[in-house]
């Protein structure tokens, strides 16, 4: 089969365009994802690379205008990707890329083989450098594989660009054998670009669900995890526990009198009551604690390897903390006290780690008819004994 290369240019411009379009919606509906912005940047520097190309066959400088904006488009895609992971862009080394491409393009790129070898050599070390930080510690997403493997794909074409070319170059290559293989080049430059912007594509789909996903289990005033959270949290917590065979500490805590500071300072000083009591609270937990506000005053803590014995003693100090640190308010000291309930779940319970809340929050009330400002531990009824 032979490939004629006016049609692959074809379908490469068709391709950066479709993409492009699809890159500006996205960077249009979401202004907050800036690395659409680079990605759609590299693509319209595709779009225009494509007639310098081609008209560059009878004018030498827009064939080097030409590749330069093709290194170019490399080198701000991976731009685009250290933004996408919230690394500032190095615009120096893009700099670098391209002086060097065209430092190298003047003083060797007389002969069309050697150009095509620079050529090659400039879009490789970009997509190199775009794969590695795709694939750096900790964020390897599918999205981040999938365009990763299209980035090899790339390199894969214009590997065998430079080789085929440096064989023309060393006389082993006739230029007609060359064109033959070169037009698959082309097409793995088509293949290996369709989805490695798939590859964003999926990244991007990603980012969004988890921002979304963060808005919907994040509670707005403290920034602590929410209700739906403590859900999501309390089935890891069971099946973690369950697997170790190690008890899980639940507390309850409800602020005490919250009522009256709204009344008494207005709501603007509830809020910040409850923003300290958070701050206070998560200062006073470990690593892989768990702390949410689970409604208006109210508060949930879970505490993985904790037995009842211990979640009472931190329960006790908890509560001593909060009463010890007033909120200062516009010059005035308030005074917040907390009471708390505290239950304990082992995995050979009968029932699940959710079944404790309800107990801990029985605990807390008891709490609070005792007096407030302290805590109290769940005591089971003692089972009704039948006489016979
Ligand atoms: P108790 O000791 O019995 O718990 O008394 P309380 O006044 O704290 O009563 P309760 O816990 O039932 O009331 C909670 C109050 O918290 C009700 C509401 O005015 C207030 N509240 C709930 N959410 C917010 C909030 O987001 N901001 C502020 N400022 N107040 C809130
Ligand atoms: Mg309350």
């Amino acid at each position: 089969m032979k490939l004629d290369f006016p049609t692959l240019y074809v379908v490469i411009l068709l391709n950066s365009i479709g993409f492009a379009l699809v890159w500006a919606l996205i960077a249009f509906s979401y202004r907050s994802l800036h690395a659409a912005r680079y990605w759609l940047a590299a693509l319209v520097m595709t779009c225009l690379s494509g007639p310098a190309l081609v008209l560059g066959d009878g004018w030498p400088l827009l064939l080097y205008v030409g590749n330069v904006l093709v290194i170019g488009s490399f080198a701000v895609i991976w731009q685009g990707v250290r933004v996408f992971y919230g690394q500032a862009p190095t615009w120096h080394w893009v700099a670098l890329i391209v002086a060097v491409s065209v430092g190298a393009m003047i003083l060797f790129g007389s002969s069309q083989a050697a150009n095509n070898i620079i050529f090659a050599l400039g879009q490789i070390v970009a997509v190199a450098l775009a794969i590695a930080t795709l694939l750096s510690a900790g964020r390897r997403h599918l999205g981040a594989w999938v365009a990763a493997a299209a980035g090899g794909v790339l390199i894969v074409g214009q590997s065998a660009e430079a080789v085929t070319n440096a064989l023309r170059l060393a006389g082993w290559m006739s230029t007609d054998a060359y064109y033959v293989l070169a037009a698959w080049f082309l097409v793995c430059a088509v293949i290996g670009a369709s989805i490695w912007n798939l590859g964003f594509l999926l990244m991007t789909t990603d980012r969004l669900r988890a921002d979304l996903h963060a808005l919907a289990t994040r509670d707005e005033l403290t920034g602590l995890p929410n209700r739906r959270a403590l859900g999501e949290r309390i089935r890891f917590s069971e099946k973690s526990a369950r697997r170790k065979d190690s008890s899980v500490g639940v507390l309850m805590i409800d602020l005490d009198k919250f009522k009256d500071i709204n009344d008494a300072y207005g709501h603007a000083a509830g809020d910040a009551a409850l923003k300290h009591i958070a701050s206070v609270t998560a200062s006073l937990l470990r690593d892989g604690d768990f702390l949410a506000r689970i409604g208006g005053d109210e508060f949930c803590i879970l505490l993985p390897g904790v037995n009842v014995v211990q979640a009472s003693s931190i329960a006790e100090q908890l509560a001593r903390s909060i009463a010890d640190r007033p909120l200062n308010w516009r010059g005035n000291d308030i005074a917040v006290s907390a009471s708390i309930g505290v239950a304990e779940w082992r995995p050979d319970s009968p029932v699940g780690l959710a079944d404790s809340l309800p107990l801990a929050d029985a605990a807390l009330l008891g709490t609070k008819r005792d007096g407030r400002n302290g805590s109290s531990v769940y005591k089971p009824k003692p089972p009704l004994l039948r006489i016979v």
